[in-house]
């Protein structure tokens, strides 16, 4: 079959192609990972496009691979086995706001800096949980990773926003879930078996999720930084616990890095926000004193002179708080996310620096605090791009670690393949036949995103 023109006649000619050229800037990210094979770039327009597309995939065995900004930096939308790169940047658009119920219905091109852009024109009083990745990342691949944005440490990881969403099925049906199946309202994911689940976290191999319904929150006046210093790693999972006690904050991370040495220390980064002055003023209160215990012993001390440089990096929305991508010529910035109990930075932390020093990078951390459950601790690494040992060092490391995250019990966050098969390894075996079993019944022909959650 002429899979060429049979795309072609789906799309339109110019939202297909074949080339040599479209291929090379698709079978790479921006990430280090080795370039991997792309026979088809395709750019639909329509669910039905998308559809008839999946369709024809279905039938001639050819791989799929969704993609939104294609940010995620661990080559999750580069192909393993060829085939075709769904490029979903044409579904642009925002099709309803919703102020009653709070919440967007957006197309799956939709970027973060479209959403953020339009909601700040058409209603400022309401915001989305932004990352701190580029703006041209997509809403909807944010969330579909489990990603996390500037509010999650208040209300939740993103994909906990997702209140229904509209899925194409690898054999062609279209899905709605959550409230979407029975209402013209998409306001809630809820009372019915949740089958959001089957598509968050997959990457792509389950369906592609072509409109999605994400929650939107008040958006407060004011807000403000505040940063806490110390150099004693061991009080970092007891500081946190305080933190989250007052349970005020909007946003809470923290920073380290080896360069320059005044930034080589543990600083506590706590952005508080209100819609009056006084509630601000409230709250910076409640949290220059949420160290008092501590301050006897001189272990975390409040920051009195923050730099106004650093000040307005850290309440920008989102914060532009990872300064690593600047440490080497050559632009490379990668990083491994990790999901890990509190309890387990500071072996985190230390070990995270080792790893760093042995394959000669400077080490750089932003860990998001996640509403005092878990963290979200990113090991960073820049690298020059130009330099292919660089790279191969970068990979390394990124390799190290993932294996540090899971022999400290937490878990490896957008991994890329490598460290995909290291966590179904680790996996309870019946878990891991759940998910081969889910896959197999939903993509019976293994057209969607193949190579990724699969153990060889
Ligand atoms: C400097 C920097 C900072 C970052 N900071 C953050 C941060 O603070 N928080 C955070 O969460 N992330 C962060 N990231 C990681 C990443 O860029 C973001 O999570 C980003 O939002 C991912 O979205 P994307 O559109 O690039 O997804 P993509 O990389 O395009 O896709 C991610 C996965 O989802 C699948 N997918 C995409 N669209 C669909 C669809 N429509 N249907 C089915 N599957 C689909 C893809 O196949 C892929 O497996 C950062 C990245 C960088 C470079």
């Amino acid at each position: 079959m002429d899979i060429y023109g049979s795309l072609a006649n789906i799309v339109g000619e110019q939202y297909v192609s074949n080339q040599p050229e479209e291929n090379f800037l698709y079978s790479r990210d921006a990430g280090a990972q080795i370039p991997r094979r792309v026979d088809y770039v395709v750019l639909p327009k329509t669910v039905e496009e998308v559809q008839q597309v999946l369709m024809l995939a279905n039938e001639t065995k050819t791989p799929v691979t969704p993609m939104g900004g294609g940010m995620s930096l661990s080559a999750l939308v580069v192909p393993t086995k060829g085939g075709i790169v769904l490029d979903m940047k044409r579904m642009d658009q925002i099709i309803e706001v919703n102020e009653a119920n709070r919440y967007a219905l957006i197309e799956a091109g939709v970027s973060q800096g479209a959403l953020k852009a339009y909601l700040e024109r058409h209603h400022p009083r309401l915001q989305h949980s932004t990352p701190e990745a580029p703006p041209t990342v997509t809403v909807v691949g944010n969330a579909l990773i489990q990603g996390h944005g500037h509010i999650s440490p208040r209300y939740g990881i993103n994909s906990d926003m997702i209140n229904a969403m509209e899925v194409v099925l690898p054999t062609g049906e279209v899905c709605k879930i959550g409230s979407a199946s029975m209402s013209p309202h998409w306001f809630t994911r809820g009372p019915v078996p949740d089958l959001a689940g089957l598509f968050i976290g997959w990457f792509g191999t389950t369906g592609v999720v072509t409109k999605l319904s994400i929650k939107l929150y008040p958006k407060p006046k004011y807000r403000e930084v505040l940063a806490f210093v110390t150099d004693d790693v061991d009080v970092i999972p007891e500081a946190i616990f305080e933190v989250s006690q007052v349970d005020l904050v909007e946003d809470f991370f923290l920073i380290s890095q080896g360069k320059p040495d005044w930034m080589n220390r543990i600083f506590f980064v706590i952005i508080v926000a209100g819609h009056s002055e006084e509630e601000l003023e409230f709250k910076k209160d409640a949290y220059k004193n949420v160290f008092s215990e501590f301050q006897g012993g001189k272990t975390v001390a409040f920051v009195e002179d923050l730099h106004p440089a650093l000040r307005d990096r850290f309440l920008a929305v989102p914060p532009l708080a990872a300064l690593a991508a600047d440490f080497k010529k050559g632009g490379g910035f990668e990083y491994t996310g990790s999901i890990i109990p509190i309890d387990k930075v500071p072996e985190a932390w230390i070990k995270g620096i080792e790893i760093a020093r042995k394959y000669d990078m400077v080490f750089s951390y932003v860990h998001q605090v996640l509403g005092g459950h878990s963290i979200m601790f990113s090991y960073n690494y820049s690298f020059n791009r130009a330099d292919e040992a660089d790279a191969e060092r970068t990979r390394q490391a990124l390799e190290e670690s993932n294996k540090l995250t899971l022999d400290i019990d937490g878990m490896i966050w957008k991994g890329e393949v490598s460290a995909q098969r290291m966590t179904m390894e680790k996996m309870d075996p019946n878990t891991a036949g759940l998910i081969k079993k889910i896959k197999s019944v939903l993509d019976p022909n293994g057209i969607m995103n193949p190579g990724n959650w699969e153990i060889v």
